[in-house]
């Protein structure tokens, strides 16, 4: 997923990138609030991580400005244990869920997961689409049932055609949620990526719509 990751503090910030990028997520990490409405309007984000207590801008009002703009990108908040008001606050104010610091990346990773879920309207954690199945807890890919390797990022962008499976998503797309600002990308990382796909999963799984983009093929969805 692509992630954007408010938190002034660059030790934790440091961290949680670099435990999210391992886990194959893309991330982009700013330390000031100020900077998250920018972000936001360029740059097509699956969910983020909000630090209340930022310089900028707050937390809450990062979050406030957010919603008033009618913007339903799914958002995690952080908060010191002695802020339980402003938590109130932000679940009132439309986040989808909260994490007391110091929390367990484990925990980051899960609720991530959980609030995906939730926005994509599914009940359960597995992604099944014809013969391929895919658990995005455990990186798992099965090809009738027999396990598939798989790189991080082939991982990612299977995981996002898998999550829209009657959408199309264009090569732009892909490119943004498989990297970060700060990351090179070759033209052809992403035809790069299908081919592989296409060599683990079957050359029909994965569709590409002339001038569009990828979609999976209508005979499985
Ligand atoms: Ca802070």
């Amino acid at each position: 997923m692509r992630l954007l990751l408010l938190e002034d503090d660059t030790m934790i910030g440091k961290a949680l990138r670099q435990g999210l990028q391992h886990e194959g997520h893309s991330v982009d990490w700013l330390q000031d609030g100020a900077l998250a409405e920018h972000a936001v309007d360029t740059t097509q984000y699956d969910l983020v991580i909000l630090d209340l207590g930022l310089p900028g801008k707050d937390g809450i009002r990062v979050l406030t400005d957010l919603r008033r703009r009618e913007n339903p990108l799914p958002v995690i908040i952080t908060t010191a244990r002695d802020q339980l008001d402003d938590r109130v606050r932000g679940l009132d104010l439309g986040a989808d869920d909260y994490l007391v610091k110091p929390f367990d990346l484990d925990e980051l990773l899960a609720r991530i997961r959980a609030v995906a879920r939730r926005h994509h309207g599914r009940a359960h954690d597995l992604l099944q689409q014809g013969p391929v199945e895919l658990n995005p807890a455990t990186h798992e890919v099965r090809l009738e049932g027999k396990p598939v390797a798989l790189s991080a990022r082939e991982f990612a962008l299977l995981l996002t055609l898998m999550e829209r499976p009657k959408a199309t998503v264009s090569r732009t797309q892909l490119e943004e949620r498989l990297y970060g600002w700060d990351e090179e990308i070759a033209s052809n990382a992403v035809e790069v990526h299908i081919h592989h796909l296409r060599k683990k999963l079957g050359e029909r799984f994965i569709h590409t719509i002339r001038g569009l983009g990828y979609t999976l093929d209508p005979g499985v969805r």
